[in-house]
């Protein structure tokens, strides 16, 4: 494999890895040396003023999109390896995709569900036919998918399973993340996310992650009627459970009555290397939730699949939203999902990922101590003496951006339309960055 400095990458990475290039070089994608500038301060100075401090974000601020590459207000160019949190697997301003937006906005943009409209049929026939679920019900944003499937689950608790009335139980794994509604905090094993929000919400309970005896003695009290859970989990830091757990998932929840909810929000549409992440095991959840990529980062759409003895449960006026299932959302969902399969971004996920932890695999222990993850939805963890905060900083000035979260970890997930030229060269960016920690 030949990188674009025209050795092969292993070579390359180990000469830069030497210290034979100096971090300040700039890499060949990247075409000039990255400087943060007036402009840009003024953008952080501006949020700061006037917006909410609800988010920390790294100092750049995104003017322009292609594909796997962002640019800055000052020019400067970077591989975007966080993608919005999965949001953009099919690349910055896809041309299907922004092409189904701007036709369908000339045409019609929001019936609400007062009305039909020509669209969302077609949508809702293309999706079930492609997950194989008999109905979809469209929300907008990822954490209204998981309080629709909370909702569905609380439904068909009381009218198909038989719990008495306001005893139904969800149960969630620790270190879950679902989005930051009441529901989704009362659920949430991370103090950033619950504190200061309570009273929480009843009837919610959580089980250590990958551990299923633990979830067994949960699943046997007979008011449980759901296990809500992530097949890889991302905010945590990419925790991948062991080989199997899905498997033993889908047999308890079989055995006890209770649906399963996979929240594929983050790991689903291509992201792991397969179509769903439960696909790895072959299972089939009750509920999934999709969200993110659904648009390929256009739009908030949402969706939770389900049959029709889950799904039915809700009857009209009982649930819903007034821009779920909207004219520009349904084709917009349609062209991103085309493009997962006609670009085939779970093969290319599953390819590249595979290069990218083999490679990372490489750096020393004491300085990356963990290489994990599946298809292009990956994590590194490093020493904690240095704040992985400050290495995505030096990863930015190197021309690619990542995201820490917990203080020791960086998640490293770009669009999946990323070549392995591309993605050879993002390894030497991180290696020599890591490196010059040490
Ligand atoms: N579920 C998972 C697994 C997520 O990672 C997220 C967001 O990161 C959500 C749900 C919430 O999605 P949204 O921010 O669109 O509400």
């Amino acid at each position: 494999m030949l990188s674009r400095l025209g050795r092969p990458a292993s070579q390359l990475s180990q000469m830069l890895v030497k210290g034979s290039r100096s971090l300040t070089q700039v890499s060949p994608a990247i075409d000039k040396e990255i400087k943060i500038g007036p402009k840009s301060q003024a953008i952080f100075e501006r949020e700061a003023k006037y917006g909410a401090h609800n988010y920390g974000p790294l100092p750049v601020a995104f003017s322009r999109g292609e594909g796997v590459f962002v640019w800055d207000v000052e020019g400067n160019k970077y591989y975007d390896f966080l993608r919005a949190y999965s949001a953009v697997n099919q690349g910055h301003c896809h041309p299907k995709i922004v092409k189904a937006l701007k036709d369908q906005a000339d045409i019609l943009t929001l019936s609400s569900r007062a009305f039909y409209n020509d669209c969302l049929g077609e949508y809702e026939e293309f999706i079930t036919k492609l997950f194989k679920y008999d109905k979809v019900l469209p929300m907008n944003t990822g954490v209204e998918g998981g309080e629709t499937a909370c909702k569905l689950a609380r439904k068909w608790a009381y009218l198909v399973k038989g719990v008495p009335n306001n005893q139904a139980r969800i149960i969630f794994a620790a270190g879950n993340f679902w989005g930051r509604t009441l529901a989704a905090v009362s659920s949430s094993t991370d103090p950033d996310c619950y504190n200061g929000y309570g009273p929480y919400m009843p009837g919610l309970s959580i089980v250590n992650y990958d551990d299923i005896s633990a979830l067994e003695k949960e699943l046997q009290d007979p008011n449980v009627c759901a296990f809500m859970m992530e097949p890889i989990q991302g905010e945590a830091g990419v925790v991948v459970p062991q080989e199997g757990y899905l498997r033993k998932v889908r047999e308890l929840c079989t055995k006890y009555n209770v649906l399963w909810i996979a929240d594929e929000v983050q790991t689903g549409l291509a992201r792991t290397g397969k179509r769903l992440a439960v696909d790895h095991e072959n299972v089939r959840p009750d509920i999934v939730i999709l969200g993110k990529a659904l648009s390929g980062g256009v739009l908030p759409v949402s969706a939770i699949l389900a049959d029709d003895e889950v799904m039915l449960t809700i009857k009209p006026g009982e649930h819903g939203s007034t821009f779920g299932g909207n004219p520009l959302a349904c084709k917009v969902a349609i062209a991103a999902l085309e493009v997962l399969e006609e670009e085939k971004l779970a093969d290319n996920a599953e390819k590249l990922g595979k290069i990218l932890r083999s490679e990372l695999s490489t750096l020393p222990k004491d300085v990356v101590s963990i290489v994990r993850g599946k298809g292009l939805l990956n994590a590194i963890v490093i020493n904690k003496k240095w704040d992985a905060w400050n290495v995505c900083v030096k990863l930015r000035d190197n021309g690619l951006l990542a995201k820490p979260t917990h203080g020791d970890i960086i998640r490293f997930s770009p669009p999946l339309t990323i070549t392995e030229p591309q993605i050879y060269e993002c390894i030497d960016i991180i290696k020599r960055t890591v490196q010059s920690f040490n």
